[in-house]
């Protein structure tokens, strides 16, 4: 598949703080790439120095164009989503405002289609459509602002801890609709996880992080057969 996004010696941090040394990753178009590891590990950041939201030193490159130096804003028109640890979600608006939100930049006119497909992949919301945002559930919520993400049309999604605080069973409906949306709409993922053994089932490309350098990488369904490398460095 080609290259959507290619990362090349990438270096951030806060400050005098330097938290990445020099990562090299790719997301593949229209597929899924697992960021793993620890807390602290500097995934969050990552994704952070994509949006062009911390400083950074290298390359990443964005289907053919470079976006070391670009506002955030730019970044997103230019088709990259971030769902932010925490969510993000408008939480005195009601669902439906949340969607038009999301939407709110877009002049085309498949928006209500979208709305449609939104409501198909995310039922929970449909049926929750005129309640406040504050009020739903933590897994409702997550499933909100993916929705809301994907409102802006993007060809990557980056989406930190989407299992964050939930039930294993509601965890297990988020990754079936990022398995769906995979399938069905072509947005190529970037998502950090720190449960390993569920990123590994629904990703083709994993890197495991620790303190801001790439340990391991590599085609996550072999990784996942590799019972030496899930023991030493995914510890399951
Ligand atoms: P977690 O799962 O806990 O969010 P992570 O892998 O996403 O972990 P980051 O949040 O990227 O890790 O944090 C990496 C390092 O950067 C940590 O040592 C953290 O303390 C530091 N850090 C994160 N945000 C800031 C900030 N705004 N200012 C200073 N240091 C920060």
């Amino acid at each position: 598949m080609p290259t959507l996004l290619d990362v090349k010696g990438l270096k951030a941090g806060y400050g005098p703080t330097h938290v990445l040394h020099g990562l090299d990753f790719q997301v593949e178009e229209g597929g899924v790439t697992a960021l793993l590891g620890a807390n602290g590990a500097g995934k969050t950041t990552t994704l952070r120095a994509i949006c062009g939201m911390v400083r950074t030193e290298g390359e990443i490159s964005f289907r053919g164009d470079r976006l070391h130096g670009r506002a955030t804003e730019d970044i997103v028109r230019r088709g990259i989503a971030h769902v932010p640890d925490g969510r993000g979600t408008f939480m005195e608006l009601t669902v439906e405002e949340n969607f038009k939100l999301g939407a709110y930049v877009r002049n085309d006119n498949q928006v209500q289609a979208d709305f449609d497909r939104m409501c198909a992949w995310f039922p929970r919301l449909k049926q929750r459509w005129k309640q406040q945002a504050g009020t739903l559930s933590g897994g409702e919520q997550q499933m909100l602002a993916i929705a809301r993400a994907l409102l802006l049309r993007p060809k990557l999604l980056l989406l930190d801890e989407p299992s964050f605080g939930l039930a294993p069973l509601i965890v297990q409906e988020i990754f079936g609709i990022m398995r769906r949306i995979r399938d069905e709409s072509g947005v190529g993922i970037l998502l950090v996880e720190q449960n390993a053994n569920l990123a590994l089932e629904l990703a083709d490309l994993a890197y495991l992080l620790e303190t801001g350098t790439i340990v391991m990488s590599g085609r996550a369904a072999e990784i996942r057969q590799d019972e030496a490398i899930r023991r030493s460095y995914l510890g399951y």
